[in-house]
């Protein structure tokens, strides 16, 4: 919509630009092309959020950029941390007030920030809250890149702590990037891919593409679309079962790209990129947790350079699985590692935050729905 002025009446969104598209509005404002990468060097370098801050900038370029554009597309309306104040969640509001999830883990000497590609997500896995609030939209390269801004700034402040938070040891960079968050990442492939490549600009933020992976439930065309790509990021599947039968109820798009296809996909990556696949596969109790099982997986993995994440699934409401005992969580990565499969328990991070993805945005408004009924 234009406004009597012929200016667009929302403001231009430079995260969702591309450098040489920053290039491009600046050049068409009558600046040199060095204005355009000293505001790239601002954005993901010097993370700025402000455009006063932008002391190398000319007075009247830094009005016109906070008059027509914007760099902060999520608005942050909730933060919850974790006890042991190791992982945080923020919950933030989109432009047109839909809401999205990122999830900060700090580890010692390295820190991760989980992303989100859509909001809700379209394949509707029953034991994910995501899958369980249906797909909404998917979201512009420039929220998933705000995201991961965020908490670069956040660990760029030394004074910054978060609610209630006593300082704690923690790296000063963003060391991994992982789109494990909400929806389901190549079946938004363009904006994803922008975003991961905008992190990886070595003029910007420069992240290695070593440090960035992406998980998908399976979407099989564009694991063989990102094999194929010159920025070659780590790719995690989520696999769940080790058979079609048991795979197709846990993940419903087994039925579109059944083992066979996928698992063909994986070994193209493999054979492309030379780097090794993770599985995921949600440990969930008395469903796929036997050692038969286990021992299908890892016939299923046979000769895949590959590495097995088992994770005991997260609790969600209205959801009947439940995680599987230690125990059995022990006995079923035995008989992987027995089989010559690498495979680890991963850590449960943040479960008194409801870190699995989905869960703080459900409870959010499930909390907003009471009210409104109340009233
Ligand atoms: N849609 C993509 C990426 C987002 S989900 C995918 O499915 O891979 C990220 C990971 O969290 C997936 O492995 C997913 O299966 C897992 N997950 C979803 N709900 C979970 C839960 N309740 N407990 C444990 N892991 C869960
Ligand atoms: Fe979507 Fe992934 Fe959740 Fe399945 S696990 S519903 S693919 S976000």
């Amino acid at each position: 919509m234009s406004t009597p002025s012929g200016k667009d009446s929302s403001p231009i969104q430079l995260l969702d630009l591309r450098r040489r598209e920053v290039r491009d509005l600046l050049a068409r404002w009558g600046e040199p092309r060095y204005r355009a990468d000293q505001l790239w060097r601002w954005l993901y370098r010097d993370l700025g959020a402000d455009f006063g801050a932008m002391v190398n900038l000319p007075r009247a370029l830094r009005a016109r950029l906070a008059e027509e554009a914007s760099c902060q597309p999520l608005e942050l309306v909730e933060e919850v941390v974790s006890r042991d104040r190791r992982t945080r969640k923020c919950l933030f509001r989109l432009v047109d007030g839909e809401t999205l999830e990122t999830v900060l883990m700090l580890y010692e000497q390295r820190c991760t920030v989980c992303i989100s590609a859509q909001i809700g997500c379209a394949i509707g896995c029953p034991f994910c809250a995501t899958g369980q609030s249906g797909f909404v939209r998917d979201l512009t390269a420039g929220e998933i890149v705000a995201q991961v801004l965020h908490y670069a700034r956040w660990l760029a402040d030394p004074q910054a702590n978060g609610p209630g938070a006593v300082p704690i040891q923690r790296p000063a960079r963003m060391s991994n990037v992982v789109v494990m968050g909400m929806g389901e990442p190549l079946a938004n492939y363009q904006a994803t891919w922008q975003s991961l490549e905008t992190l990886n600009d070595p003029e910007g933020f420069a992240l290695g593409a070593r440090h960035m992976t992406l998980s998908t439930a399976g979407l099989v065309p564009g694991i063989e679309r990102m094999s194929r790509e010159a920025m070659q990021i780590g790719l995690a599947v989520s696999l769940h079962a080790p058979t079609d039968r048991m795979r197709s109820k846990l993940v419903p798009l087994n039925r579109r790209y059944p083992l066979a296809q996928l698992m063909a996909a994986c070994r193209g990556y493999v054979q492309r990129t030379g780097r090794r696949v993770t599985f995921e596969y949600a440990l969930l109790q008395g469903i796929n947790d036997s050692d038969q099982q286990a021992e299908c997986l890892a016939r299923l993995l046979r000769r895949l350079l590959c590495h097995v994440n088992l994770i005991p699934v997260n609790r969600v409401d209205g959801s009947p699985y439940q995680p599987s005992s230690r125990l059995r969580t022990q006995g079923f990565l035995r008989v992987l590692r027995d089989a010559g499969i690498s495979a680890t328990v991963r850590l449960r991070r943040g479960l008194d935050i409801e870190a699995g993805c989905g869960q703080l945005r459900q409870r959010k408004a499930l909390g907003d729905d009471q009210l409104s009924n109340d009233q």
